[in-house]
């Protein structure tokens, strides 16, 4: 059996095996929120998979030291350095100060985590608490030769790059990727790709948060807070860079074009992105249409485990449909799941050779570039076999440890009764007494359908010496 991990890698697009920079153990770096907002379910669609890969990585052996930062000063409206900051806009929103917006978004954000069972990274830098260490970048960078100042704004040279463009097969023309909502040309620019490191000309006169620097007050540009913290925390050389498919160009392109400059070297060796989670307009909105949040599926009465089992029933490499119908076949699916394990005796003793065994076919199975949905299967696979309980229930346990599904906490919850309402009790029982009084009659043919009109609506009948009994599965 080969578990070794083969990963797509967007710097060569290939999918190959995955070999750290230092045997047994993993850097990982992850880009955090922008907390201005609550993350919508397509943001956590990017850290459930993120998560299920850092996971994987520790099942098979690794110990992963893994880094977020959280975007609390710097992101503006278009990710190419233009537009409104972010931030500013939910404190007006809110009417709140930007520091308020950011400690409330960043405790909901983590408080969706752990609904969703994201473990927290154990290391997580707010990118105010680094500004120090940005403006010792940045001037290096000018010390060597990559950065300018110009019409008061601190700039990276994309000019001094052989190949900008590592990352994507993108061009000068596809530059208009990255600039989206209403975009003014920035003419201090020498090259259309050149990016900020540093603002001190703000647009907005009531811009929040300002420090002092070298080049005057002012505020780090987005994409310098991810190389600067992923270098503080996890070193000069990293195994794996996350995002969502949207931060390829401009964000991780301007971060390996800084980092790399700054290094001398090359930096990141595995770029992992996750594809987007889409609604039925397109693109997912924290302002129009319907504001996907794990709150909004709680309060519609869906256990935030059946959107984890959703993303997981699907590649990270593809792009993924919301509607609430594929949403409530993700239910059914994880209601049959826990109602089956429910099932397993727990009683007998586990025989730790198959749960090696089973440990190694489900490593095999994510192997190929993370497939979650083979993993799943495995899991299916496991409950027809010929284990006793107790083995397959220590085995769920242990593929639970990448899956996170609460599967034996929800098995062994008690199930809720469902109630039914008075409206269905007493159509129940009209049934069972036009049921009797058919077989009174012995019309057995109408008995019979009767039985099957309640079934259909989940009702099971039995006849006692005490009269008929039924129960609402
Ligand atoms: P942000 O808070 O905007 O910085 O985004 C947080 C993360 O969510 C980033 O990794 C984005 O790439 C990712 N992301 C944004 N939109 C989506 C989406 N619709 N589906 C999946 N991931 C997304
Ligand atoms: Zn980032």
């Amino acid at each position: 059996m080969d578990a070794t991990l083969k990963l797509y890698n967007t710097l060569d697009n290939k999918i190959s095996p995955f070999v750290s920079n230092e045997p047994g153990v993993v850097r990982m770096y992850t880009c955090g929120p922008t907390v201005y907002h609550f993350a919508h379910i397509g943001n956590l669609r990017s850290y459930i998979m993120e998560d299920v890969l850092e996971k994987y990585l520790r099942y098979i052996g690794y110990r992963v030291d893994r880094v977020m930062n959280i975007t609390d000063v710097g992101h503006l409206s278009s990710d190419a350095d233009t537009g409104e900051d972010k931030m500013l806009k939910g404190a007006k929103r809110e009417n709140k100060t930007v520091m308020e917006i950011a400690q409330m978004y960043t405790e909901a954000f983590f408080n969706d985590c752990n609904k969703l069972n994201i473990r927290k990274p154990d290391t997580v830098v707010p990118a105010t608490s680094m500004i120090d260490g940005f403006i010792h970048m940045v001037q290096t960078l000018l010390d060597k030769g990559y950065a300018y100042v110009a019409g008061g704004n601190v700039y990276f040279d994309t000019s001094k790059l052989d190949n900008y463009y590592v990352l994507t097969n993108h061009n000068q023309e596809d530059l208009n990727v990255g600039v989206r909502e209403g975009v003014e040309e920035d003419t201090a620019k020498k090259n259309k790709t050149d990016f900020v490191l540093w603002f001190t000309r703000s647009k907005f006169e009531d811009q929040a948060l300002k420090w002092d620097s070298p080049w005057g007050v002012g505020y780090p540009g987005w994409h310098i807070e991810c190389s600067c913290i992923s270098i503080e925390n996890l070193g000069e050389y990293l195994d794996i860079h996350c995002g969502g498919v949207d931060n390829i160009f401009p964000h991780h392109t301007n971060e390996i074009a800084q980092s790399e400059a700054y290094l001398g070297h090359k930096w990141c060796n595995y770029w992992f992105h996750v594809l987007h989670l889409n609604d039925e307009t397109g693109k997912m909105s924290k302002s129009k249409g319907e504001f996907l949040t794990v709150s909004l599926l709680e309060n519609k009465g869906y256990d935030p485990m059946v959107y984890r089992l959703f993303c997981l029933q699907s590649h990270y490499r593809k792009p993924l449909l919301f509607t609430w119908d594929v949403l409530d076949n993700a239910k059914n699916t994880y209601d049959k799941l826990i109602k089956r394990i429910r099932t397993l005796e727990k009683d007998g003793t586990v025989d730790p050779a198959s749960v090696q065994e089973w440990h190694m076919k489900f490593a095999e199975a994510m192997a190929q570039d993370l497939n979650t949905s083979s993993g799943i299967t495995v899991l299916y696979d496991l409950l027809k076999a010929d284990l006793n309980g107790a083995t397959k229930r220590a085995i769920i346990d242990d593929f639970d440890r990448v899956l996170s599904l609460n599967l034996l906490a929800a098995a062994d919850a008690v199930p809720e009764e469902p109630a039914a309402d008075d409206a269905l009790v007493a159509w129940i029982e009209e049934r069972i007494a036009a049921r009797k009084a058919a077989k009174k009659a012995k019309d057995f043919a109408q008995a019979d359908a009767i039985r099957a009109e309640l079934a259909e609506k989940g009702v099971t009948i039995k006849d006692t010496r005490e009269g008929t009994v039924w129960e609402l599965a």
